[in-house]
């Protein structure tokens, strides 16, 4: 009836509301959250598979709002990608991943590898190099054990000055790895021409393990090209140890995942992989 649908537009004008004062309201306190020391670091473990021992670990951001709710990654960074204060947080945690990587090595001696996501926005961004340089170098960490995680979807803004970016980064030491490859801008024909170390296959390919054989196919496919083309492989999301006995059949490099651990708080990723590390 009409009264019916005058019912729903106004519900359905409520909900937009809803989401645009929560929108606002969000970014609102995302600015205050930058000021007041909200976000975090989690650590999760990188595992060589050939011999179980630790690469080093990714750094994923984390969001402790006042509220108590711990918000993750997906809701707010390309929030803060909208807003510009990408740059600010992106800075943020080059400085904090670093310092903290550097405290381990000092402390426990062990050269693991420290990854860190670089969003699109922030690597193409003009003064992002030196700025990146003057972080890692401020922390005193060797700029040998720092990786820059990049996503493959940074080529639809610029091919080009992605691939001179990558070079800068590249000569003057920093290991630089492909994320989520194989799911959004696959060109087999940069992977020549970029200058990467590393190629991280995306965690649908891994889920696909003994589940879909074509996909299997393709993942089986990625290893051997990485290789030939002197990169290492890491497999992300792996989660049972079929799926691990799998990958190391294959000879996947390094693995990450549920299956050793979620992301972990910086004194929980020491106590566990640091201090009673059994080697
Ligand atoms: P990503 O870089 O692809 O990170 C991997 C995501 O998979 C992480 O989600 C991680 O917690 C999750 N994960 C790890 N192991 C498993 C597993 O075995 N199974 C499953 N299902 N998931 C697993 P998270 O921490 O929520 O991060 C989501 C995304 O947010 C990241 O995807 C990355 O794109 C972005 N992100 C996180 N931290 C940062 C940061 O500091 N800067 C930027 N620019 N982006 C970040
Ligand atoms: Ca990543
Ligand atoms: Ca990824
Ligand atoms: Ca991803």
């Amino acid at each position: 009836s009409k009264s019916h649908g005058k019912n729903q537009l106004t519900l359905f004008s409520f909900k937009i509301l809803d989401e645009f004062t929560s929108r606002i309201n969000l970014e609102n306190d995302l600015k205050k959250a930058v000021l007041n020391d909200e976000l975090r670091l989690y650590y999760q473990p990188q595992v060589f598979s050939a011999d179980g021992t630790v690469r080093g670990a990714e750094a994923l951001i984390r969001w402790q709002h006042p509220n108590g709710k711990l918000i993750p990654p997906n809701v707010f960074i390309p929030l803060a990608e909208d807003m510009g204060i990408i740059h600010e947080i992106g800075n943020w945690v080059i400085s904090e991943a670093c310092s903290q990587m550097h405290y381990w090595h000092t402390q426990y001696h062990f050269p693991l590898t420290i990854s860190i996501n670089i969003s699109p926005i922030q690597l193409l961004s003009e003064n992002f190099i030196d700025i990146a340089f003057n972080l890692i170098s401020e922390s005193q960490i060797d700029i040998r054990s720092v990786e820059f995680e990049i996503t493959e979807n940074v080529f639809i803004y610029s091919l080009e000055r992605t691939i001179n970016s990558l070079k800068k980064l590249s000569d003057r030491g920093i290991k630089l790895s492909l994320d989520d490859f194989g799911m959004e801008y696959s060109s087999l024909n940069y992977l020549g021409t970029l200058d990467i170390n590393v190629l991280k296959i995306d965690k649908a390919f891994v889920s696909s393990i003994m589940v879909d054989p074509r996909r299997t196919k393709i993942l089986d496919a990625i290893i051997k090209l990485s290789h030939q083309l002197n990169l290492e492989v890491v497999a992300e999301g792996v989660e049972t140890q079929r799926q691990l006995d799998y990958l190391r059949s294959k000879k996947c490099d390094i693995l990450q995942g549920y299956y050793y651990d979620k992301p972990l708080p910086s004194s929980e990723f020491e106590t566990l992989y640091l201090k009673n590390k059994d080697t």
